[in-house]
């Protein structure tokens, strides 16, 4: 893919429809299967196109930007590497737990992926990414998806009341992983 020459100034608000006045970056949060939905539509719409217009290009840069996000929250394993992978414990036809989102728990770095066997034997046991698309996996059905994003907002550390603005900024941020020591940290308890 060639280097994205897009720069967003502010964030996207949908100017027609009925959607109108919604914001894409909370639009991440609240509906991505959405917007995976409508960036697939323009881009078939648009194929053949010389120029994309402004949805088009605000678009893919945040869905891209969903994939690289830093993580300020460190492996409970290691606790050195920013958490990457989630162990959950069910299935598409029972749903996964809500004790399987635990923060704490079942989640690790890349490196430690080994550490998440972490269910009892003859429990089916998945492990995902820690990353936007995830939110599309077929495996999850609506109310399991909301409680993975749930735990994507803990990671990455974001406000209860997220606005706008500090959406914007969280997807503009710099994809440069942040590393804390562990007596800097203070993980959200899950399920508080
Ligand atoms: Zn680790």
């Amino acid at each position: 893919m060639p280097q994205e020459p897009y720069k967003p100034s502010g964030p996207y608000v949908i100017q027609s429809g009925p959607r109108m006045g919604q914001v894409l970056e909370l639009l991440m949060f609240n509906n991505y299967p959405f917007l995976r939905w409508l960036l697939n539509k323009i881009e078939k719409e648009d194929r053949g196109k010389n120029r994309e217009n402004r949805l088009h290009q605000h678009l893919r840069w945040l869905i891209a930007h969903g994939e690289d996000r830093p993580v300020p929250t460190v492996c409970p394993h290691c606790c050195q590497n920013p958490v990457a992978k989630i162990a959950l414990s069910g299935s598409r036809k029972d749903g996964y737990s809500r004790d399987s989102f635990r923060l704490r728990v079942h989640t690790s770095c890349a490196d430690c992926r080994r550490e998440l066997h972490v269910f009892p034997a003859g429990n089916r046991q998945t492990i995902l990414d820690l990353k936007f698309s995830t939110i599309v996996w077929r495996g999850f059905r609506q109310h399991d998806r909301e409680q993975f994003v749930q735990l994507l907002k803990e990671i990455f550390q974001l406000p209860l009341d997220l606005n706008r603005q500090r959406a914007f900024e969280f997807f503009v941020a710099k994809p440069t992983p942040i590393q804390f020591a562990p007596h800097q940290l203070q993980l959200p308890m899950a399920g508080a």
